[in-house]
């Protein structure tokens, strides 16, 4: 079906910073556990309780604002956002309203094809977060909803971007860039099955060549990126559908059902809140001074983007290899020691994407905790070059150290794994396989080229993989063709 219609998205993402302890109190921010056990006067909201901001959670918001582009604001304020319900005992919720502290940012894109496209950053805001009801599950609770407190005044960082997105394609595109960054950052710990990471999508439809925005829903809260997707995807079309058949779309807050893959509608725009939003009298305004922004600055992280582009111009990585390696923090980091120590980018680019991601993933091992280490990856790579072993056998040498945590060098030494480079010990072995196979002698005599491989690894086999593969194919041709 050819839509003459144009896809308008712009996302709101919540984020939750890292901070040890809430953003108005000491209370842990730690998930899951007892409810209200991580409670005080400040976030209960009860009455004469005093917020004091958590600076390292400021950290953390300019941290992320520098990352994506955005002026981190000298002054900025904190408000009141006013409304009631069970999860928000203060009766408002403590947010960034006019002065935000990070604006006019930006993020590139990768769209299929190869192209890129900027997303602006319209702002970021530090802000609470609210209670979480939990709906009875239980036999005792059944129809009662509870409330758990633990969650009130984590600190979050919501990030709006412009409405800068044209399908549900590179919404997921600039999510996932957002996703990683903050990861990258130590920002957020990036759960999104715990809620560390977000995501509210407006989304709207016009006729192509319209300059006016048509009317948007909202839909909230979606914590997959692939429900993200489908939820905008049938947003998209249910508003077509609308449109096409006389209808007309209204504001409005929809849910995302990920067991229909449908939305429906929450609340309308009568509904919607007026917060009759006000500076919080019990705080001062956040001033945040160019040596401290300079300070943040200093301590970034080279982030994927830039990690990406040095493998591929620096190390001559292909752009599969540096996109893979530089996904993920852990993973660039890792790859990044063993270049320093082994040299050779290519062989460490295969060893890390191959064996060392493989096992990880076989062994449900994090990197952090995996037996072989950058160093210990080196040195093996080491033996392949210096032809102590072949590449076959470094893969056997690979598993027992990672069984063990042993060097390569002591596995190849107490497995006997040597490489066989002695001329006269292959020269035997090749002596012996000809004599064992007179056919297929006789057939490559005929002209049957491709028998080289056969001979080749009845020889491998015969040295358990030892033989040095050069040695022999150069020996066997040598010695069947006489010359
Ligand atoms: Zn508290």
């Amino acid at each position: 079906m050819i839509h003459h219609y144009e896809t308008v998205i712009g996302l709101e993402v919540h984020v939750q910073l890292t901070t040890r302890t809430k953003i108005f109190c000491g209370c842990s921010t730690e998930f899951g556990r007892t409810p209200n056990s991580q409670t005080c006067p400040v976030c209960l909201g009860l009455p004469g309780a005093l917020p004091v901001l958590n600076r390292q959670a400021v950290e953390l918001a300019i941290r992320t604002g520098l990352a994506t582009n955005c002026r981190i604001a000298p002054r900025s304020i904190f408000a009141r956002k006013n409304y009631f319900y069970p999860d928000l005992p203060k009766g408002y919720q403590i947010s960034q309203f006019e002065l935000p502290v990070c604006e006019h940012g930006w993020l590139d894109i990768e769209l299929a094809g190869g192209s890129s496209k900027r997303i602006g950053i319209t702002r970021a805001h530090m802000e609470e977060d609210a209670g979480k009801l939990i709906h009875g599950e239980t036999p005792d609770t059944v129809g009662c909803s509870l409330v758990d407190l633990n969650r009130a005044c984590t600190p979050l960082l919501e990030i709006v971007s412009e409405p800068d997105l044209r399908s549900a394609d590179e919404a997921i595109a600039y999510l996932k860039k957002l996703h990683q960054i903050v990861v990258y950052l130590g920002v957020c710990d990036g759960n999104l099955e715990e809620g560390s990471f977000r995501c509210d999508a407006n989304v709207s439809v016009r006729p192509y060549g319209q300059a006016e925005f048509g009317t948007r829903a909202e839909l909230k809260n979606i914590n997959s990126f692939r429900f993200i997707k489908q939820a905008i995807e049938y947003e998209v079309e249910r508003q077509i559908d609308l449109i096409e058949s006389g209808g007309k779309v209204i504001q409005e807050t929809r849910l995302f059902d990920s067991s229909t893959g449908m939305t429906r509608s929450m609340r309308g725009k009568e509904e919607a809140h007026d917060y009759r939003y006000f500076p919080d009298p019990d705080l001062v305004p956040l001033v945040i001074s160019q040596k401290w922004i300079a300070e943040v600055r200093s301590t970034l992280p080279e982030l994927p983007d830039a990690k990406r582009r040095r493998f591929i111009e620096e190390l001559g990585l292909p752009v599969y290899d540096a996109e893979v390696l530089s996904a993920d923090r852990a993973v660039a980091d890792y790859f990044d020691t063993c270049v320093a120590l082994a040299k050779d980018a290519k062989t460490c680019a295969n060893w890390v994407m191959g064996e060392v991601l493989r096992k990880l993933k076989e062994t449900e091992t994090s990197l952090a905790a995996a037996p072989v280490t950058p160093e210990l990856l080196s040195g093996l790579l080491a033996r392949i070059a210096d032809n102590t072993i072949s590449g076959k056998i470094a893969k056997t040498v690979f598993e027992k150290m990672w069984q063990s945590g042993r060097t390569a060098d002591q596995v190849i030494d107490m497995e006997g794994l040597k490489q066989v480079t002695d001329t006269k010990a292959i020269e035997s072995l090749v002596d012996e396989v000809i004599a064992a196979n007179p056919d297929q002698v006789a057939e490559y005599l005929d002209g049957k080229d491709k028998l080289i491989g056969f001979f080749v690894g009845k020889v491998m086999q015969a040295s358990q993989g030892k033989a040095n593969p050069g040695m022999v194919n150069q020996l066997l041709k040598k010695k069947l063709t006489g010359n």
